[in-house]
């Protein structure tokens, strides 16, 4: 059997902030560098994966960041059926990658040891490192170890030919990015270990963050990882929905096709 899959990238959110507030130590630019809120599909001879869960209209009121269309939406316009998922990936346990908590109701999730230790544990006494995560998502996660719903990785797993999982820490401690054999060759699906292009491309690093050393040496592992540069794909860069087609006529700015360049 192949282990060529497909790979798309699913807008679902998006955030106006000043270029500053993107990096340690600022930016020159007096501009807007927005983020967009993303999670991926991956799809192929051994199955349909989805990468991160996205975060809800509450959490995004919450948040003051803004809706474009929900997860859900963006999945169905793939033909993917939330309720029909199996195995659901996840990069860390920030607000904007678990949330959705009952979009999935028949799914495993995936994820580092070192993330669950790190969002239930000694680390979550600090004020400032409990900042991008939500007490409802690991509460959620938590539950699922308790219903047989989570499945645990440590380090670099392989999750089936062709998809491969990669622990990279930095931004957060078990933060983990997937590796998917594709017909335009290896893709990295980041997540955050790069928010944006210049984040891996520039060795900027964004203000949240577990470990800058990690975050730095997680560049030069994602560039391992991918066949090239133009094979990362950021975890919040809204350039990718130009860099790349849309996945069907009518999905544009929306879903795009991560193999067709
Ligand atoms: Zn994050
Ligand atoms: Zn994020």
């Amino acid at each position: 059997m192949s282990s060529v899959h497909d790979v798309y990238a699913v807008r679902y959110g998006h955030h106006d902030r000043p270029a500053h507030e993107n990096y340690i130590g600022g930016d020159p630019h007096d501009i807007l560098q927005p983020l967009a809120y993303f999670v991926w599909v991956i799809r192929g001879p051994h199955g349909t994966f989805v990468l991160d869960t996205g975060f809800d209209q509450a959490m995004a009121a919450k948040r003051g960041r803004t809706i474009i269309k929900p997860v859900a939406e963006g999945l169905r316009a793939l033909d993917v059926d939330p309720d029909g998922v199996t195995d659901v990936l996840i990069s860390h346990l920030h607000y904007d990658h678990c949330g959705n908590h009952t979009l999935f109701p028949r799914a495993r999730y995936h994820v580092q040891d070192r993330e669950m230790r790190y969002a239930t544990g000694r680390c979550m006494c600090h004020a400032h490192q409990r900042i991008p995560f939500e007490a409802d998502d690991v509460l959620a996660m938590v539950r699922r170890v308790f219903e047989d719903r989570v499945v645990f990785h440590d380090g670099d797993e392989t999750l089936a030919p062709g998809i491969t999982l990669h622990h990279i820490g930095g931004h957060s401690m078990g933060l983990q990015c997937v590796r998917v054999n594709t017909r335009r060759g290896h893709v990295v699906l980041a997540a955050d270990a790069t928010h944006l292009y210049a984040h891996v491309n520039e060795g900027r690093v964004f203000p949240i963050t577990y470990s800058v050393a990690e975050t730095l040496e997680g560049y030069a592992r994602l560039k391992t990882l991918a066949d090239s540069l133009d094979h990362i794909v950021p975890g919040h860069d809204p350039d990718v929905l130009r860099r790349y087609p849309a996945a069907r006529p009518g999905l544009e700015d929306w879903v795009v096709d991560l193999t067709a360049r």
